[in-house]
């Protein structure tokens, strides 16, 4: 069988790829201490299980409207006026499975070939290869460690041309933690506004877990001139431990949202009206355990960056939000194990944390910046502390 040049032109997701790895490995009886988790190790809060297993017994097991049931939506748009005073109507709001489905359907619904997406780095790993899905050409931009790991004004304009379509900008981010605050948002809005024919896709998913005074800043409220550009994608999987439910939104102009919901309408019909029944509980009723939950990340965070940071040739700045702590190894870099391996780049180190002490993590190339690593600390403190002895110990082992 052939397979489409779309498929051929992209990889899976590297995240996944290593959960899987660790999964195997565990199968085979070894014993991992694993870093790579991309979700919540905490379980999905009880009024939200009990929603979706009301929705089940009322007989909500049939499909939605397309674009979500106004339940959601009308839950969906609180939360943005609530938390940004931001307006969407429902006709602005599309309901899908994940944030992920979600943004690769606008990428789906406005990328023509060779239209281009600017994508600083270090980013999410999905964003580069769902573009090249949808046939579009990802332009990836390095945002230095010195720079905050930050698109700055500058860099954003002379990534800028005729053929830009998006500009992505992925606040708190994945894998750095780094956000933007106000100021950087207006300062990257100014640029924008000089370029009425590029839109940005704003990728809040992490908003919630946030460290900082205050609370993380959106673009579209931020900058209201550009609002009818910005698209906001969002979703309940971080923010209510949800990774399986595949609840995620996006807002933006009637347009997008209409293109996203034809789209959607051939390929899923809706999302899983459970689900949805599940969502609208998370967003509209008691948000207790968003506070309870940030507490214990805040504090396996602190520990974490101290705890790497007392490692000779390792450093991390600590993440405003999120639940990742991207870990600068290059001070490493060159040195040899004891068996007299190498370790060259970020994946060597990676794979020898692996192969010596058991403690899975995903290397920075993966999300375009070799010379990192990346640490979740959604798991337990006991992993968390061996995990990071055994980085210290494998680290001690290197000439
Ligand atoms: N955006 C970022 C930056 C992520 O890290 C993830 C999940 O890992 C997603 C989007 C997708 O989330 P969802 O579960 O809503 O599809």
């Amino acid at each position: 069988m052939s397979t489409a040049q779309r498929v051929d032109r992209i990889k899976p997701s590297p995240s996944t790829a290593a959960a899987q790895r660790v999964r195997e490995l565990k199968a085979q009886g070894r014993q991992i201490l694993d870093l790579t988790v991309g979700e919540p190790d905490f379980d999905t809060p009880d009024h939200v299980k009990a929603a979706a297993i009301e929705a089940i017994q009322r007989g909500d097991t049939k499909y939605t409207p397309v674009n979500g049931t106004a339940e959601l939506r009308t839950a969906i748009a609180g939360r943005l006026r609530e938390r940004h005073g931001l307006d969407y109507s429902g006709d602005r709001i599309a309901v899908g499975g994940g944030a992920k489905q979600i943004i690769f359907l606008a990428l789906m619904a406005t990328l023509d070939a060779g239209d281009e997406v600017v994508i600083p780095a270090p980013y999410w790993v999905s964003y580069p290869d769902m573009v090249l899905a949808n046939d579009g050409t990802p332009v990836v931009v390095p945002c230095p460690e010195a720079e905050g790991f930050k698109l700055t004004p500058e860099r954003l304009a002379s990534a800028l041309t005729d053929r830009t379509r998006w500009v992505v900008l992925n606040s708190p981010g994945n894998p750095t933690g780094a956000a933007y605050s106000p100021d950087e948002l207006r300062a990257l809005a100014d640029v924008l506004l000089a370029h009425p024919h590029v839109q940005v896709l704003t990728d809040e998913i992490y908003d919630e877990i946030w460290y900082e005074p205050g609370q993380a800043h959106s673009l579209a409220a931020v900058e209201p001139r550009l609002a009818e550009r910005v698209f906001l994608t969002n979703g309940v999987s971080k923010t209510y431990a949800m990774t399986g439910w595949r609840i995620g939104y996006g807002a933006g102009n009637t347009e997008l949202v209409g293109a996203i919901n034809k789209l959607q309408s051939q390929i899923s019909s809706c999302p899983s009206s459970i689900s949805q029944a599940a969502a609208a509980a998370a967003l509209s009723g008691d948000q207790g355990f968003i506070r309870d939950s940030v507490a214990v990340y805040r504090g396996r965070r602190d520990a974490v960056v101290k705890l790497i940071n007392d490692i000779p040739g390792l450093s991390c700045t600590p993440p405003s939000g999120g639940f990742y702590a991207f870990v600068n190894c290059s001070g490493v870099l060159g040195t040899r194990t004891p068996s007299g391996q190498e370790i060259g780049t970020d994946e060597d180190f990676a794979a020898y944390l692996l192969e010596s002490r058991q403690v899975a993590v995903i290397h920075g190339a993966a999300y375009g910046s070799p010379g990192y690593f990346r640490i979740s600390f959604a798991t337990s403190n006991d992993v968390l502390t061996a995990a990071c002895e055994g980085i210290a110990r494998a680290r001690a082992n290197l000439s």
